[in-house]
């Protein structure tokens, strides 16, 4: 479109996001023919290379990172399209260099793949050059902050020069085919939206299960924790899209506007009901793949009195009429037994049992999205057991849609590569907008605060396992128990 970004600057292009991540997403939108024909992408770091050293550098890391899925002449055609320029963005007069190789009327993507705390310098340096006109958008990765004053810090540095609707942050989740999807389910099939609320639905579980342990990144990890990790953000975003209201259509804040008041209806958790409604967990050694693997606190550079959680199981409420007195459990941990994502809803019992004893109470219907690793949908339903029987018996099947049998193409799309198309186009559904950063910290500040004030180490759970039994306890006070 004309919309479409034609300038792509990589702040950060040597970091390890740009290596694993940017390069190979935008080699695979070139090959896939989404760029525009004549974009330029601009590498900017400390490091000292020239153009034809970038190059080489994106080369190298496309073979590492891409394999067997680069062609070697796409990729010396698509490295045509780099050069760089080296910069310390804390040092104002080097955003010259960068101003004279840009054209400041040309639509530009500028990709924020630094720490946070460089930002705020980025933006200013791009302003001194009014480089921060309408042409320009601005990607910004996660965390932003840690809580919600230091988020509003962050956000206020770039928002003096840039609008927000010039801005775009980073949830990676929200370009997963199988988080989009949610909408689709919902939306597009009368059968999920028209039994999509307390009448119908007795629970929802979502589980995100890592299996790798924080895998030598001490030092970021111990700082930040699951629960800043992958609560405020991945969960809480998959939460929202599934309990928002239908939005008016798909437009980006219309989206947005509906995730927002999900947030906002979340039941404070606080001092008051904190042990009640989440656990913190932390892994102590134990079996992956009966290989034994060490505790948190004994992993390469431990402070070995750590109480960061490496575990968060939290029952939310959502005080809104849909969801009354439908609790969503939520739980993420590392060094559980398997990666393994996935939503249920579980739905309400039918009032009455016809089929006789083999059931005191039938199973009820169970919806799973499976969100990695085996991407589908299942669900759950009763039927008759077939055959000729003395009564009619009935059993609990499953209708089950996997995702690899029904796409044609077996390349899982990554999701930095929707992302970067969104943005490169001008779409900014699949980011989020300050109120949803700062509501979602707000929700989460209260909980760390609570947790803070209580003094309490958190649970232990050994590696390889399901989490803290008092996760199970969390649960299981209210007579139901996390699927397998
Ligand atoms: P990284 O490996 O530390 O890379 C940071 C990049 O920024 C490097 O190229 C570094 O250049 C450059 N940089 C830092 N300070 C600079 C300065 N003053 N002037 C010029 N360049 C400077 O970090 P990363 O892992 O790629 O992460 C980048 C961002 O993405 C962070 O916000 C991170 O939280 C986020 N993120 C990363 C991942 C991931 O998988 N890595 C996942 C999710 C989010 P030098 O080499 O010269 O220091």
């Amino acid at each position: 479109s004309l919309l479409s970004a034609k300038q792509i600057v990589l702040f950060g292009a040597a970091g390890d996001l740009s290596k694993r991540k940017l390069f190979a997403a935008l080699y695979q939108l070139f090959v896939a023919d989404l760029l525009v024909e004549e974009v330029r992408i601009i590498g900017v770091a400390r490091l000292e290379l020239d153009d034809a050293s970038f190059q080489a550098f994106v080369k190298e890391n496309l073979n590492t990172f891409v394999g067997d899925q680069t062609e070697a002449e796409k990729v010396d055609e698509f490295i045509q399209l780099f050069s760089y320029v080296q910069l310390d963005f804390a040092e104002q007069a080097g955003f010259k260099s960068l101003a004279k190789t840009l054209d400041a009327n040309a639509y530009t993507l500028h990709y924020l793949a630094t720490p946070p705390s460089i930002y705020g310098m980025i933006a200013d340096g791009l302003k001194a050059h009014k480089l921060n006109n309408d042409f320009a958008r601005v990607v910004m990765e996660k965390p932003i902050g840690h809580d919600l004053e230091s988020s509003k810090v962050i956000n206020d540095l770039v928002s003096r020069h840039f609008k927000e609707s010039q801005i775009y942050r980073i949830d990676h989740y929200l370009g997963k085919e199988t988080v989009l999807n949610l909408i689709s389910l919902r939306f597009a099939n009368s059968l999920f939206s028209n039994n999509w609320d307390h009448t119908c639905i007795d629970h929802v579980q979502i589980t995100v299960a890592e299996s790798v342990g924080i895998e030598g990144r001490w030092g970021f990890y111990d700082d930040t924790g699951q629960m800043r990790d992958m609560v405020q953000n991945h969960l809480l975003q998959i939460l929202s899209l599934l309990a928002m209201e239908p939005p008016t259509d798909l437009s980006s804040e219309n989206i947005r506007d509906e995730k927002l008041k999900v947030i906002k209806a979340l039941r404070k958790i606080d001092r008051t009901n904190v042990h009640e409604k989440t656990v913190r967990g932390q892994y102590t050694k134990g079996h992956m793949n009966g290989q034994q693997v060490p505790g948190y606190t004994e992993e390469e550079g431990a402070i070995t009195d750590s109480s960061t959680e490496s575990f968060v199981a939290i029952k939310a409420e959502i005080d809104n009429w849909r969801w009354a007195g439908v609790p969503f459990y939520m739980r993420t941990g590392k060094r559980m037994p398997c990666k393994h994502s996935e939503v249920v809803i579980h739905f309400k019992h039918q009032p009455h049992n016809i089929f006789g004893n083999s059931y005191t109470q039938l199973p009820a219907n169970k919806l799973t999205i499976r969100l990695q690793p085996d991407e589908g949908v299942e669900l759950t339903v009763m039927n008759k057991v077939p055959g000729i029987t003395k009564e009619i018996e009935i059993h609990e099947t499953k209708l089950d849609l996997s995702f690899s049998d029904i796409s044609d193409s077996s390349r899982v799309v990554d999701a930095y590569e929707r992302l970067i198309l969104s943005a490169i186009n001008g779409n900014a559904g699949l980011f989020i907008r300050r109120d949803e950063v700062e509501a979602s910290w707000e929700w989460i500040d209260s909980i760390k605060a609570a947790w803070d004030a209580s003094n309490e180490a958190p649970k232990g759970y050994a590696a390889g396992s399901w989490g803290p039994v008092s996760s199970i306890a969390l649960i299981a006070r209210d007579d139901r128990d996390w699927d397998e």
